[in-house]
This record gives C-alpha cells, structure tokens and sequence, in this order.
C-alpha cells in the first residue's frame, strides 16, 4: 500500500501565532512540521504502507530539512503528480491542514493566498485546499483519509470527506492569527494513530468528485488582481469586477483547477 503524505504548515503542532510563518518562529515551525510528518510517516508504516512519498507543500515547497525527514519514506518533489496518474498511489492524507478562506476560528485560514483570493468556488461550492487535493486525487481513485491541523480544518475535511476520515486535532483557532494547541509529544501521538487508523480505511472512504464539467470560480479581494489573473489567462471569463471563471471537462494536472 504505497501513502501519498502532503504537508502544509498553519495546521501544524505547536504553530500558534501568525508570527510563526516568518522569521526565527518560521524555523521552529519547519521543526514542528519534521516531528509532525515523521510521526505520520511512522503510523503510515505501522499500519502497513509499503511505500510512503511525502511533499513538501507550504508556499515553494522548500520548508522541512529533508535530512530530518524519516529515511524510510520518499520525496519525490515534482514526480508526485506523476504517481498519482500512473496509478502507483493507493491513500492520500496530509499533515497541518488550515481551513477555507472566511471561516470563523479557522487558524490563518485561506485558499492558495490569502491577500488575493476572497472567494474560491467549485460548482458554486466554496472550496479550500482540502478539497483540491482531494479533487485530484479522487480522479484517479484515491482516497484521502487522513488529516492533521486545527478544529476548523479538520471539521472541513470531513464535511467534504465524510465523518469516516481519521483526523488529529492538533489544535484550536482563536479568531484567524493565533491559536491553542495540545502539548507537541500529545500532538505527534494523535498524528501517529490518525496515519496508522488511515491505513485500514481503503475502502471505507470514496474517493472524493465533483460533477463534471467542474466550474471554477474565484472571487479575488481587489479588482486589480482579477485584472491580473484575466492578463494571464485570457482564455477565462470575467464575470464582474473582480471575478474570474472557467470550466474544466477533466482534471489531468493538480493545476488544472487553478487561478495560477
Ligand atoms: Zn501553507
């Protein structure tokens, strides 16, 4: 059984402040975002994985050390797409989730930006990045089973998923820029049980769709970057002001659902 494991870093353990996503509080964060992974890494193996391909996946994608990252797993960096469409890749779960923009007590919630993207919406239903990466994993039957991250991502995740997902709540959002979290060693506990329950649950949760053809909606929080979004994409419709749209008959690419 071969685990996709994404990562992200505002849901992460011990991460509780804004503050954290920069400067000396960022390099504590990355830390936490090693002990998080190694700790799904770990019960992703104890439950059975024969393989485990971890991704990086905050801003660029250059924030754990992988020297610190458990040996036994692989990070194949741009080729996990291609592992997910070749069909080598049997579960996706993901560590330090945060939830969709404009949720309330959802710690530094925000879909891709948060200072340009308001609104982001598939079949006018508001979608965070729970959702997108479950959307492409899903086209190519695989089910994501597992999260990490605050009470609000989490909550997310199962309302797109379904209440059979395992989760670790590492923590809880007061307003968006800070939050209380569990003490880290309870933390990577969770994670570990979380990863080993999302080891048995194959064939309990459906891989996630969407009907197709998708229709992609992005409510941007200036018009000057929907202006900017249009220069790029000429091809998409503008609806308003600050609006951009476009459909997709079938996604091929993770970006394929993107405003990028
Ligand atoms: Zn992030």
């Amino acid at each position: 059984m071969t685990v996709l494991l994404m990562t992200d870093l505002e849901g992460i353990s011990g991460v509780d402040s804004i503050e954290q996503m920069e400067g000396e509080g960022y390099v504590y964060a990355c830390r936490r975002l090693e002990a998080d992974t190694n700790a799904a890494i770990a019960g992703c193996f104890d439950g059975g994985a024969t393989r485990v391909l971890v991704l990086d996946g905050h801003s660029t994608g250059i924030n754990f050390d992988p020297k610190n990252i458990d040996p036994r797993a692989e990070l194949p960096g741009k080729a996990w797409q291609d592992e997910v469409r070749s069909g080598n890749v049997d579960l996706m779960m993901e560590v330090g989730i945060h939830a969709m923009p404009g949720t309330m007590n959802g710690f530094l919630d925000h879909t891709q930006s948060s200072v340009q993207w308001f609104e982001y919406t598939i079949n006018g239903r508001p979608c965070g990045e729970v959702a997108q990466g479950a959307l492409f994993a899903g086209e190519f039957g695989v089910p994501f089973v597992m999260v990490s991250g605050d009470v609000a991502a989490c909550e997310e995740a199962r309302e797109f998923l379904g209440n059979d997902i395992a989760t670790a709540v590492v923590k809880r959002g007061i307003g968006r820029n800070k939050a209380e979290c569990i003490p880290n060693d309870e933390a990577e506990k969770l994670i570990y049980e979380a990863a080993k329950k999302g080891m048995t649950l194959k064939d309990k949760v459906k891989p996630f769709k969407m009907i197709y053809p998708l229709e992609v909606k992005l409510v941007h929080t200036r018009t000057d970057y929907c202006d900017a979004t249009m220069e790029r994409h000429p091809e998409f419709d503008r609806i308003d002001a600050r609006t951009a749209r476009f459909t997709v008959d079938r996604i091929r690419n993770y970006g394929d659902i993107m405003f990028w």
